[in-house]
């Protein structure tokens, strides 16, 4: 059964979500949810907070469980299959909005170890990788720092590093700039823009709307775990169709 699963065709999209619901306990956190991304497509959601944008993007690692409908990343069905899961979280990088570094380990452990200890790769090769990606983020010459010897902006972009040092297909972020002071979110989301332009498929839960203006294929709206809006960013920004996005981006422009 998992061997079709993880032989992906060629010519599936980068994320499939289809009718997704999703329950805690007897709230309905995600209501009939569909979304095709394509390989290199630039995805941003919005919408007011509890609307359901964190489990749909956790449910794409699997960090959450869906109930009914389908998701599928790279091909490869979610399901409870062990092996499939593996399979698709090694090709989907996660940037939280708190960082989530471990705090005892230096910023070039930060990015070498996961490496190590998900996929085997030998210290050297796995060090001279967080280097080259820690180079990439512009942040190499802190490597030998810990995590809280940096700014909540320099940490966010070793966050990205590590991530991207499991060359991963597909990159979610979920608020990545929303806990860090104004001054802090610029560089941060620089580092986004340079990844959107080298053509990574990224979906990103963000109120940038100058982020989401700049890079973003299409703009997703969320309300009460229904995907209300999806569009193009002029078309979402200067006539967007649905009165409760009108509110929404009254309320955050
Ligand atoms: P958003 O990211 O848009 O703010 P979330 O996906 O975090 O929304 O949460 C959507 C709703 O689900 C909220 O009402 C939240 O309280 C609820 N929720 C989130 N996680 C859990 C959980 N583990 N158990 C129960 N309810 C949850
Ligand atoms: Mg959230």
């Amino acid at each position: 059964m998992t061997t079709s699963a993880t032989a992906p065709a060629a010519t599936s999209p980068a994320i499939l979500i289809e009718a997704v619901d999703k329950w805690y306990g007897t709230f309905q956190v995600l209501d009939q949810v569909s979304l095709t991304v394509a390989t290199g497509e630039r995805i941003v959601v919005c919408g007011p907070s509890g609307s359901g944008k964190s489990t749909l993007i956790r449910c794409i690692n699997r960090l959450e469980e869906h109930q009914a409908g389908r998701i599928a990343v790279n091909g490869v069905e979610l399901t409870d299959s062990v092996r499939n899961i593996d399979a698709v979280r090694r090709g989907v990088g996660m940037v939280f909005q708190h960082f989530n570094l471990f705090p005892h380990l230096s910023i070039l452990d930060n990015c070498a170890l996961p490496q190590m200890l998900a996929r085997g790769t030998p210290r050297r090769e796995a060090e001279d990788r967080a280097m080259q990606l820690l180079r990439r983020v512009r942040i190499a010459e802190q490597a030998a720092k810990f995590p809280g010897q940096l700014s909540g902006g320099q940490q966010q972009r070793v966050a990205i590093a590590r991530a991207l040092c499991m060359e991963p297909q597909v990159m979610l972020f979920d608020e990545p700039t929303s806990a860090l002071d104004p001054e802090m979110v610029k560089e941060v989301l620089e580092t986004m823009v340079s990844l959107a332009e080298d053509g990574m498929t990224m979906i990103v839960v963000t109120h940038e709307m100058g982020f989401a203006r700049r890079v973003a294929d299409r703009v997703v709206f969320m309300d009460t775990g229904r995907i209300v809006e999806c569009a193009g960013p002029d078309e979402f920004f200067d006539s967007p169709r649905h009165e409760r996005t009108r509110s929404f981006l009254h309320q955050i422009l």
